[in-house]
């Protein structure tokens, strides 16, 4: 009798760990929702001065009426380029508090791949050009000429990656390849089979590259390699994980490939379907 008097009493005990880890569980969950919220009002706060600043100091620098010295014109310049800083970082703590709240929608349509390479090149030329580093885009063949995806998200995506690449490269090339992907590079989505194309576009640069223990932790919001690399460089280590919540978003995925002093290679696997692709997480919290 008294074992089994034992055994209830441990099986109390048990419910109510049990109920308090839960009762846990739940302000985690609900603290972690009032900080997303927080950040995206507060960024949307932020932003609506913010534009005043953008929008008069553009007006300054442009002086139709030349009444500035060529030293105040400067000035408004570095003023707008700050208020730009400003607004890009902004906005990537935005998109991380609505990834991180699961509200960042995706809105599939056509693409043209080609296209929409050409004005990513377009977009980086200057800053080829400005540090002499060489710039080449490789389109293999066997790409669709057309996918289904989220332009505005595979934009952010590519432009993260091409700014990273300018950013820690001083001399040599940076180059995007545009190719498919193999089936086994894209074993990491259970619904790979549904899907008849997979597109791979790797950014390759000759930059100061990244140690193999620092790989993983440069995708988490606000790492960076180190101080020295940060303070040398500026940057606030947001965003590459934006850019692998974006890939997982679009069904795809983002990897890196790097020897320190020689290089690295960031790579997207997407996938083409039309209708859009579930993310992963949903993918995975189904089964
Ligand atoms: P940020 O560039 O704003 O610091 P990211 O999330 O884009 O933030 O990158 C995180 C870190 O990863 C960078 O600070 C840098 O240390 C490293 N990194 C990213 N891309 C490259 C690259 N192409 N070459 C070398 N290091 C890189």
């Amino acid at each position: 009798e008294e074992r089994s008097r034992d055994a209830e009493l441990k099986s109390e005990e048990l419910q109510a760990a049990k109920e308090q880890l839960e009762e846990k569980a739940k302000q985690l969950q609900l603290s972690s929702k009032y900080k997303s919220e927080f950040l995206a009002n507060m960024s949307h706060e932020l932003r609506t001065p913010l534009n005043s600043i953008l929008l008069l100091s553009e007006m300054l620098t442009d002086d139709p009426d030349h009444e500035l010295s060529e030293e105040q014109k400067e000035f408004a310049n570095v003023i707008h380029s700050s208020g730009q800083d400003l607004l890009n970082l902004i906005n990537d703590i935005l998109d991380l508090s609505k990834i991180e709240a699961g509200k960042l929608e995706v809105s599939f349509e056509e693409v043209y791949l080609s296209e929409f390479i050409e004005r990513m090149e377009r977009n980086f030329s200057q800053t080829a050009k400005n540090k002499n580093i060489d710039f080449n885009v490789n389109f293999s063949q066997q790409v669709p000429p057309i996918i289904y995806t989220d332009e505005q998200r595979l934009q952010q995506i590519i432009k993260n990656l091409l700014s990273n690449a300018f950013k820690f490269t001083e001399k040599g090339s940076v180059s995007i390849n545009i190719d498919h992907a193999h089936p086994e590079e894209i074993r990491f989505n259970p619904l790979a089979s549904q899907v008849d194309a997979w597109v791979k576009i790797s950014v390759t640069d000759t930059g100061i590259g990244i140690a193999q223990d620092k790989q993983s932790m440069i995708f988490e919001a606000f790492q960076q390699v180190d101080g020295a690399i940060m303070r040398k460089f500026g940057g606030t280590g947001l965003g590459l994980s934006i850019t692998k919540e974006f890939c997982q978003l679009l069904g795809g995925t983002c990897t890196v490939e790097s020897q320190e002093g020689k290089g690295s290679t960031f790579t997207i696997i997407i996938p083409n379907l039309p209708g859009g692709m579930p993310a992963l997480k949903e993918i995975e919290a189904a089964e």
